[in-house]
């Protein structure tokens, strides 16, 4: 939970893992609403709005979570905006992750003066947003832009989203590792109870480990084909990443760069441009926050 001015400074926050249960969720929310609304009005900053960045699908127009994703049990069909709302007199917002996070880059970070860009977050899973014509692209249900679940491997293993073969079971943190797990020459790296982490491979090629950087570069690559499909698609002006997986450093990114330039279409890779978000860390709150003044609206005029 973060306070939020409108110049996107993050003025207080507070962390808390995310409880087990759906009951234990939703108390921890409205506790932390309470929290931060109590931080607004003890510190004289009028408040605009709750925004709320969850994964999973949202329903965006009646604030409703549609389903999540197996990292959050129970989180489906929740009345997000009617709950909160029902407590504290305050608008609520709810969306998507990814796309709160794409709001984010147009309103506080890098895609400030752009109509046309992707926001990609790389961290346990792969998810974003994407601006066509300086609007989020929301699709006929809100469930556009889920970039991690473009499948580049036909027969590549299940997917939790029922498909096989998607972009994160390679490329984001948990799948560099489970893709890690399969490759006999890292058995190195592997723990004793059979724990393997992309962290662990980043630190392995940053010492030396040709295995580790290899697979790193096969991730990088896979990436780079998956998001050069959807340049292709969306003819973006900037490709903007953020997340965790920033830290693996040059053999993932610079083979996902590189990889995207090539495999695009000329017309779409020249000039397209690759950059690291300002707020590589923050998006979670950032976005939610941004959720919330874009659609109050002109709270930053
Ligand atoms: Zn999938």
């Amino acid at each position: 939970m973060g306070v939020v001015d409108e110049s996107g400074e993050v003025v207080r926050w507070k962390k808390q893992p995310t409880p087990r249960n759906r009951e234990s969720i939703l108390q921890c929310i409205q506790m932390l609403v309470g929290d931060g609304l109590g931080i607004c009005t003890a510190s004289n900053h009028d408040i605009v709005g709750v925004g709320i960045s969850t994964g999973g699908q949202v329903s965006f127009k009646k604030g409703v979570i549609v389903s999540a994703t197996s990292l959050i049990p129970n989180w489906s069909n929740v009345p997000l905006k009617e709950i909160i709302e029902g407590r504290y007199n305050v608008p609520v917002y709810a969306d998507n992750d990814g796309n709160c996070y794409a709001v984010a880059e147009k309103r506080f970070g890098k895609g400030k003066q752009l109509d046309n860009f992707i926001a990609l977050v790389l961290g346990t899973g792969i998810g974003g947003g994407i601006y066509v014509d300086g609007k989020p692209l929301r699709g006929a249900g809100n469930f556009a832009a889920e970039i991690g679940h473009v499948s580049v491997d036909a027969n590549g293993p299940e997917c939790s989203c029922g498909g096989r073969g998607c972009i994160e079971l390679y490329a984001s943190g948990s799948g560099i590792a489970r893709w890690g797990l399969e490759n006999p020459l890292l058995r190195h790296l592997v723990g004793t109870k059979g724990e393997l982490t992309s962290k662990i491979i980043g630190e392995a090629s940053r010492a030396g480990d040709s295995s580790a950087t290899s697979l790193l570069r096969a991730a990088g690559g896979r990436l780079g084909l998956a998001m050069a499909g959807m340049v292709n698609v969306f003819n973006p002006e900037c490709i903007i990443i953020s997340g965790s997986l920033l830290e693996l450093g040059s053999p993932y990114l610079d083979e996902f760069r590189s990889t995207v330039v090539r495999r695009a279409m000329k017309a779409n890779g020249l000039g397209l441009r690759i950059e690291s978000s300002d707020f590589p860390q923050e998006g979670g709150i950032l976005g939610a926050a941004a959720l919330a003044f874009e659609e109050v609206g002109g709270a930053s005029d």
